[in-house]
Protein backbone atom coordinates (compact mmCIF):
# COMPACT_ATOMS: atom_id res chain seq x y z
CA UNK A 1 0.00 0.00 0.00
CA UNK A 2 1.40 3.38 -1.10
CA UNK A 3 1.72 6.41 1.29
CA UNK A 4 -1.05 7.84 -0.57
CA UNK A 5 -3.47 5.10 -0.46
CA UNK A 6 -2.76 5.13 3.07
CA UNK A 7 -3.56 8.90 3.21
CA UNK A 8 -7.01 8.20 1.69
CA UNK A 9 -7.86 5.41 3.97
CA UNK A 10 -7.04 7.78 7.33
CA UNK A 11 -9.30 10.11 5.78
CA UNK A 12 -12.38 7.93 4.84
CA UNK A 13 -11.94 5.99 8.21
CA UNK A 14 -11.36 9.45 10.25
CA UNK A 15 -10.29 8.54 13.78
CA UNK A 16 -11.41 5.46 15.95
CA UNK A 17 -11.24 5.70 19.84
CA UNK A 18 -13.57 3.99 22.35
CA UNK A 19 -15.23 6.80 24.45
CA UNK A 20 -13.73 6.70 28.10
CA UNK A 21 -16.34 5.60 30.52
CA UNK A 22 -14.49 4.49 33.74
CA UNK A 23 -15.12 6.07 36.35
CA UNK A 24 -12.69 8.21 38.56
CA UNK A 25 -10.49 5.94 40.92
CA UNK A 26 -11.15 8.16 43.91
CA UNK A 27 -12.04 11.69 44.92
CA UNK A 28 -8.54 12.80 45.17
CA UNK A 29 -7.39 16.20 44.68
CA UNK A 30 -4.47 16.37 42.61
CA UNK A 31 -1.78 19.01 43.51
CA UNK A 32 -2.46 22.49 41.17
CA UNK A 33 0.57 22.44 39.85
CA UNK A 34 -0.23 19.38 37.70
CA UNK A 35 -3.38 20.65 36.31
CA UNK A 36 -2.83 20.27 32.20
CA UNK A 37 -0.11 18.00 31.52
CA UNK A 38 1.53 15.95 33.04
CA UNK A 39 5.32 13.60 32.50
CA UNK A 40 4.91 9.71 33.40
CA UNK A 41 6.93 7.15 34.54
CA UNK A 42 6.24 3.86 34.67
CA UNK A 43 8.09 1.99 37.64
CA UNK A 44 7.82 -1.54 37.57
CA UNK A 45 8.71 -2.95 40.91
CA UNK A 46 7.33 -6.83 40.64
CA UNK A 47 4.76 -7.49 37.38
CA UNK A 48 3.68 -10.50 35.79
CA UNK A 49 3.82 -7.92 33.11
CA UNK A 50 0.14 -7.71 32.66
CA UNK A 51 -0.47 -4.26 34.03
CA UNK A 52 2.26 -3.29 31.45
CA UNK A 53 0.30 -4.57 28.55
CA UNK A 54 -2.74 -2.39 29.54
CA UNK A 55 -0.46 0.54 30.47
CA UNK A 56 0.77 -0.17 27.04
CA UNK A 57 -2.86 -0.07 25.80
CA UNK A 58 -3.62 3.34 27.74
CA UNK A 59 -0.81 5.30 25.91
CA UNK A 60 -1.91 3.36 22.57
CA UNK A 61 -3.59 4.93 19.47
CA UNK A 62 -6.85 3.83 20.34
CA UNK A 63 -6.89 5.09 24.46
CA UNK A 64 -4.55 7.47 23.61
CA UNK A 65 -3.45 9.03 26.90
CA UNK A 66 -1.82 11.54 25.42
CA UNK A 67 -4.69 13.79 24.26
CA UNK A 68 -5.60 14.23 28.12
CA UNK A 69 -2.02 15.65 28.70
CA UNK A 70 -0.01 12.23 30.16
CA UNK A 71 3.08 11.44 28.15
CA UNK A 72 5.49 8.83 29.58
CA UNK A 73 8.99 9.83 30.06
CA UNK A 74 12.26 7.93 30.36
CA UNK A 75 13.49 8.95 34.22
CA UNK A 76 11.96 9.54 37.43
CA UNK A 77 13.77 12.98 37.31
CA UNK A 78 11.69 14.48 34.39
CA UNK A 79 8.12 12.76 36.27
CA UNK A 80 5.50 14.06 38.08
CA UNK A 81 3.52 10.85 38.01
CA UNK A 82 4.90 7.69 38.92
CA UNK A 83 2.69 4.88 37.59
CA UNK A 84 3.91 2.03 39.41
CA UNK A 85 2.52 -1.58 38.79
CA UNK A 86 3.30 -4.58 40.24
CA UNK A 87 3.48 -6.52 43.25
CA UNK A 88 6.64 -4.98 45.31
CA UNK A 89 9.35 -7.51 45.58
CA UNK A 90 12.06 -7.13 48.38
CA UNK A 91 14.65 -6.64 46.07
CA UNK A 92 12.89 -3.68 44.12
CA UNK A 93 11.70 -2.06 47.33
CA UNK A 94 14.59 0.25 47.59
CA UNK A 95 14.82 0.95 43.75
CA UNK A 96 10.97 2.19 44.11
CA UNK A 97 11.71 4.35 46.61
CA UNK A 98 14.72 6.16 44.62
CA UNK A 99 12.44 6.61 42.19
CA UNK A 100 10.37 8.24 44.01
CA UNK A 101 12.46 9.99 45.52
CA UNK A 102 13.97 11.33 42.39
CA UNK A 103 11.00 12.53 41.29
CA UNK A 104 10.32 17.04 41.37
CA UNK A 105 7.87 17.28 43.92
CA UNK A 106 5.11 17.98 43.41
CA UNK A 107 4.66 14.53 42.66
CA UNK A 108 1.65 11.65 42.20
CA UNK A 109 2.23 8.23 42.99
CA UNK A 110 0.02 5.58 41.06
CA UNK A 111 -0.16 2.38 41.98
CA UNK A 112 -2.10 0.50 39.21
CA UNK A 113 -2.98 -2.70 39.66
CA UNK A 114 -4.05 -5.03 42.48
CA UNK A 115 -0.67 -6.57 43.20
CA UNK A 116 0.05 -2.57 43.61
CA UNK A 117 -2.69 -2.26 45.76
CA UNK A 118 -1.21 -4.92 48.01
CA UNK A 119 -3.47 -7.68 47.26
CA UNK A 120 -3.76 -9.83 44.36
CA UNK A 121 -2.45 -13.01 43.06
CA UNK A 122 1.11 -12.70 44.54
CA UNK A 123 -0.17 -10.85 47.89
CA UNK A 124 1.20 -13.60 50.33
CA UNK A 125 4.47 -14.44 47.84
CA UNK A 126 7.73 -14.94 50.37
CA UNK A 127 9.53 -12.11 48.18
CA UNK A 128 6.76 -9.51 48.15
CA UNK A 129 6.77 -6.82 51.01
CA UNK A 130 3.29 -5.73 50.51
CA UNK A 131 1.53 -2.80 48.36
CA UNK A 132 3.44 -0.15 46.66
CA UNK A 133 1.77 1.93 49.51
CA UNK A 134 3.78 0.06 52.20
CA UNK A 135 6.93 1.44 50.73
CA UNK A 136 6.24 5.12 49.71
CA UNK A 137 3.04 7.20 50.12
CA UNK A 138 0.83 6.12 47.84
CA UNK A 139 -1.82 9.31 45.97
CA UNK A 140 -4.15 7.01 43.58
CA UNK A 141 -4.52 3.77 43.10
CA UNK A 142 -6.55 1.88 39.91
CA UNK A 143 -7.76 -1.53 40.87
CA UNK A 144 -7.91 -4.81 38.86
CA UNK A 145 -5.97 -7.51 37.66
CA UNK A 146 -5.02 -6.22 35.33
CA UNK A 147 -7.07 -2.69 35.21
CA UNK A 148 -8.00 -1.96 32.00
CA UNK A 149 -6.80 1.14 29.72
CA UNK A 150 -9.41 2.95 29.97
CA UNK A 151 -9.47 2.96 34.53
CA UNK A 152 -6.01 4.14 33.98
CA UNK A 153 -6.56 6.95 31.69
CA UNK A 154 -9.28 8.04 33.60
CA UNK A 155 -6.57 8.08 36.78
CA UNK A 156 -4.23 10.00 35.02
CA UNK A 157 -7.23 12.38 33.52
CA UNK A 158 -7.90 13.17 37.27
CA UNK A 159 -4.48 14.40 37.96
CA UNK A 160 -4.44 16.88 34.43
CA UNK A 161 -8.14 17.69 34.77
CA UNK A 162 -8.48 17.01 31.02
S1 LIG B 1 -2.46 -6.97 39.15
FE1 LIG B 1 -2.67 -8.85 37.88
S2 LIG B 1 -1.90 -8.25 35.85
FE2 LIG B 1 -1.15 -6.70 37.32
S3 LIG B 1 0.89 -7.43 37.94
FE3 LIG B 1 -0.60 -8.26 39.42
S4 LIG B 1 -1.12 -10.32 38.63
FE4 LIG B 1 -0.16 -9.18 36.95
Amino acid sequence: MSALDIAKLLRRVGRITETDTAASPSDYTPPAALAGSVQVRHVDCGSCNGCEIELAGAFGPVYDAERYGARLVASPRHADVLAVTGAPTRNLAEPLRRSVEAAPRPRVVLAIGDCAAGEGAYAQGYAVVGGVADIVPVDLVVRGCPPPPDAIVAALRQVTGK
